[in-house]
């Protein structure tokens, strides 16, 4: 047999060339160490929800039957106007890019709605439209911070929070969200925590895991002290239209000086049930604004123009269906609520936004990810446990209610019999 002889020399970092000694003119690239990445993504990780999603489809698969409440999105379907808005524009060729930073139209539609809806003023120069509200998280962030910026971002809280601010290389500051506070920001611990170094504060009011509004005199305090440190705020408002009760929820953009330190993250994915059209859109100063198009030119390029014309369609068609949709959810909330109270060793408060539950569930003395998966496994249950959202969530268990009244009954009929021997 042949032998071969392999040669090898530093060329490129990472990796080596060899070269077979018979056909030298034949380099194979060899990478040296296939699983060596950027340290920027050292620490990522994949969201809960689609962690416990594939666990709940693995029993699925073997015959279980499994009710979900586990992933965050409207079981309804997109309404039909905005489907064939979408339709229409594909089948009359409206295929080509957009502006990176949307259709001149629909960035001045939103202008006009979000501004309307928060009391506010936009120009269609401060609005960028992008595949969903998550490039909004991101792609400010990296316009703003840096190494050595400290964030300050809610804990519990959406897990793109802690990771957006990573990839941009700062330092993540936790606050809590407390459940004697309703879940809004603890003010004591965000003043011992803000200081000269903090570049960004990310709020999400009402907010995903626990429902919880935060109130105007607490946003009033937060941004004081954002004007006293000269931080930017990111408000994460994609629940604002599901707001139960006459309030509704103040946009800190709205009060006095909120406007020019202030990002909106807001989108369809949730009002109007076009979680998978991929459309959202960021608010910002338009300084701002011209960069994070930039960011998103070389990124994505732009959004899909079909999504883009449906959502022109669903800011300028009617509203009645998210009013009915929003009715619809505050029976869900009041049903899982009375229905989580009734279970002995649980406890859970009334949320007046989004479409979570955030059930304390401390009496059963075991951590939130072995409850969890003792009720995906014993009741078929999937929901997912409050440390989905950070440390600050043990004790807790996220539920999400965008599921029909039949199953949300039946959910709570097997929660409460798995839970009877546990405490
Ligand atoms: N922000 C929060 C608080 C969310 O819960 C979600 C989705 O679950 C998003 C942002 C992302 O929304 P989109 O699907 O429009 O990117």
């Amino acid at each position: 047999m042949q032998s071969v002889r392999i040669y090898q020399c530093e060329r490129l970092p990472g990796t080596t060339v060899s070269i077979a000694s018979q056909n030298r003119s034949r380099f194979v690239a060899v990478n040296k160490q296939p699983d060596r990445f950027a340290n920027r993504i050292s620490r990522l990780q994949e969201e809960g929800a689609y962690a416990i999603l594939a666990q709940a489809q693995a029993l699925e698969a073997q015959g279980r039957d499994i009710i979900h409440l586990e992933i965050g999105q409207p079981d309804f379907q997109t309404f039909p106007n905005i489907s064939m808005a979408g339709v229409r524009a594909i089948a009359s060729g409206q295929t080509r890019y957009t502006p990176p930073p949307g259709i001149p139209e629909l960035r001045a539609i939103i202008a006009e709605d979000a501004g309307r809806r928060r009391g506010i003023t936009v120009s269609p120069e401060q609005v960028v439209v992008g595949p969903g509200a998550k490039p909004f998280l991101l792609l400010p962030t990296m316009a703003l911070v840096g190494p050595g910026d400290e964030v300050i971002y809610p804990d519990p809280g959406f897990p793109s929070y802690k990771t957006v601010i990573e990839l941009s290389g700062g330092k993540p500051v936790p606050v809590p969200l407390l459940e004697e506070n309703d879940f809004s920001f603890d003010l004591e611990a965000f003043d011992a925590l803000i200081n000269e170094n903090t570049r960004l504060i990310i709020l999400n009011t009402p907010a995903n895991p626990t429902g919880g509004v935060i109130p105007t005199a607490d946003l009033a305090h937060i941004l004081a002290a954002a004007e006293r440190y000269d931080a930017w705020i990111m408000a994460d408002e994609i629940y604002m239209r599901l707001v139960y009760g006459d309030d509704g929820a103040t946009s800190i953009a709205a009060l006095a000086g909120g406007r020019k330190r202030t990002i909106i993250v807001d989108g369809f994915s949730k009002t109007y049930a076009m979680a998978g059209w991929r459309l959202g859109f960021g608010i910002m100063p338009e300084a701002l604004a011209e960069k994070v198009g930039l960011l998103l030119t070389h990124s994505v390029g732009c959004t899909a123009t079909f999504t883009q014309i449906a959502g022109i369609e669903a800011l300028a068609g009617p509203q009645a269906q998210v009013e009915a949709v929003r009715d619809e959810y505050q029976r869900r909330r009041d049903l899982i609520v009375a229905g989580l109270n009734a279970i002995p060793g649980v406890t859970c408060q009334t949320p007046q936004g989004a479409f979570y539950v955030f059930p304390n569930v401390k009496r059963f003395g075991l951590p939130s990810a072995q409850l969890a998966d003792y009720l995906l496994q014993e009741a078929g249950v999937a929901l997912l446990p409050g440390t989905a959202f950070g440390d600050y969530g043990e004790g807790y268990l996220r539920i999400c209610y965008s599921n029909s009244r039949e199953n949300i009954q039946a959910a709570l009929e097997r929660m409460a019999e798995a839970l009877k021997t546990m405490i």
